[in-house]
């Protein structure tokens, strides 16, 4: 019989009421059962949160430092186990969840670096005749009790990126994992046990889905830090105009090849990085590849380059070492992908690989001549799906960027540093990746999106400033 994994409620385990299965998306094998929290645990972590406030703002930068170096020591002491519980829970390939954890070990790391840093400032007043003799102190304080909402597919990393910059500040957090991926969360709350921090400074809640609106509304939570999709983000930032939301949502990230990126050199790396990071973790990332948009001049040989590299990838077992591409979360997701392939067939769109499912893995999927009323040319994907476009020219090419009701990131492939300032000027997007695909994430960058792809920044700093605000002290007389 398999245990059932009880969560945290202000730092102690609890067992809840009831309780949720965590399936292998691979093979339907049973990870885990989770206890759901009752309504009266969820007040008591809350009542918990709100009286750790002060406490915890007040916690010696030393203490949360410290917090923070052991919990980056102790994922990189288990990080192999934990990789192999992120690919049992969500599917992705050994080999990225490995990853994922060493990026959360760096946004631990980093979080305990930043926190040693938060010196504030002091400012002149006396540029002024009122100011003569004044001069003000301007520090950061915890708005209040964050509650974080993470998605599935980083299970561990993007959980990360929500409580490392909260410990950082002093802030307490309520940290609601994905229903399909609670797992590694939660023996991040074992890690956490192991810390001093305040109780009540931090609690891992699984709250089923249709009691988070009232959750999201609860007064006592000021600082909402979602990711996740744009229909339950803008959701809740509509349901709760008075909060500070952060929105980390989706994207159908384009990487461009200009011109000048025309070697065969050139096209094989450009080629290589797009056929990876257009499937890695099945397509389930942000930041995936979706749309690439090739200059005319160079279309032809990167069309060959790509496919070629696509039916080249390994896929199946994530367990296994060699696999590259896995399943999708699950067999919904599988058969959505699968509706908007042949949707987008239907409608004249040429197929150059793939498009074919089992279970719930999609085969990597090229297409071209995407026809403009197809789903895929504006929805985001979330699959192991990549679709070719021809353009002449770099304004046309730029265009077709940001045609885009999302702007999360882009990858522009060109050798030209004129060209690279004017996509950082030009393309409506959060990050631009030069000489790269879009995928390209560095945990301590500034990272989010305009238009559809959210609203405010992560990346260790970015979330700390979100999770405070600047409070001045005007001293007089001196
Ligand atoms: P989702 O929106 O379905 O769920 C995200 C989280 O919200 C989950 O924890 C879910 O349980 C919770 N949730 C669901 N209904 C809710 C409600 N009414 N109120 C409050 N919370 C609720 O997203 P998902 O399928 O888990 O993740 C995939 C999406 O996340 C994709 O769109 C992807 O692009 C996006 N994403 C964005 C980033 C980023 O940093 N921009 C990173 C990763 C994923």
């Amino acid at each position: 019989m398999t245990t059932t994994h009880e969560f945290w409620l202000a730092g102690r385990r609890a067992s809840g009421d009831g309780d949720f299965e965590v399936r292998n998306p691979w093979d339907g094998r049973l990870v885990g059962r989770v206890a759901v929290p009752t309504e009266a645990q969820v007040e008591e972590a809350l009542a918990a949160a709100v009286d750790a406030l002060p406490v915890f703002a007040a916690t010696p930068a030393h203490v949360r430092t410290a917090a923070l170096d052991h919990v980056a020591k102790r994922l990189a002491e288990r990080s192999e186990e934990i990789a192999r519980l992120i690919t049992a829970e969500n599917g992705k390939p050994i080999k990225w969840a490995r990853g994922e954890v060493g990026r959360a070990v760096s946004v631990f790391r980093w979080a305990a670096e930043e926190a040693r840093r938060t010196n504030g400032e002091t400012m002149r007043l006396d540029t002024d005749p009122g100011g003569t003799g004044r001069f003000a102190v301007v520090r950061r304080f915890p708005r209040g009790v964050v509650l974080g909402i993470a998605p599935f597919n980083f299970p561990l990393n993007l959980v990360a990126h929500k409580v490392a910059p909260a410990i950082a500040v002093g802030a307490p957090i309520i940290l609601k994992p994905a229903p399909a991926t609670p797992l590694s969360a939660l023996v991040l709350g074992e890690i956490l046990a192991e810390t001093d921090l305040p109780a009540g400074a931090w609690s891992v809640l699984p709250v089923p889905n249709d009691r988070m609106p009232a959750l999201v509304q609860d007064k006592r939570l000021p600082v909402i830090s979602f990711t996740g999709s744009d229909k339950v983000g803008y959701q809740i930032m509509d349901s709760v105009p008075r909060k500070h939301v952060t929105l980390e949502l989706g994207g159908n990230a384009a990487a461009v090849v200009l011109a000048d990126w025309s070697s065969d050199a050139d096209l094989e790396w450009a080629a290589a990085r797009i056929a990876t990071f257009a499937n890695y973790q099945g397509g389930q990332s942000c930041i995936s590849v979706q749309r690439v948009i090739a200059d005319a001049t160079v279309y032809d040989a990167l069309v060959e380059k790509v496919v070629a590299k696509v039916q080249a990838q390994v896929t199946g077992d994530p367990e296994d070492e060699a696999t590259e591409v896995g399943p999708l979360v699950d067999e919904n997701a599988a058969k959505r992908v699968e509706s908007w392939v042949d949707d987008a067939v239907a409608k004249g769109a040429k197929l150059l690989t793939g498009g074919t499912r089992e279970g719930a893995s999609f085969a990597p999927t090229v297409l071209a001549e995407l026809p403009s009323d197809a789903i895929l040319a504006t929805a985001e994907v979330f699959g192991p799906v990549l679709s070719l476009q021809k353009v002449d020219g770099t304004d046309e090419a730029f265009a077709a960027v940001n045609d885009s009701l999302f702007g999360l990131q882009a990858g522009v492939f060109t050798h030209d540093v004129q060209t690279a300032f004017r996509a950082h000027r030009e393309l409506e997007v959060g990050g631009v990746i030069i000489g790269d695909a879009p995928s390209y994430r560095a945990d301590q960058m500034p990272y989010g999106g305009v238009k559809d792809s959210g609203v405010g920044r992560e990346g260790v700093r970015y979330a700390m400033d979100d999770y405070t605000q600047e409070k001045v002290l005007v001293l007089t007389g001196l």
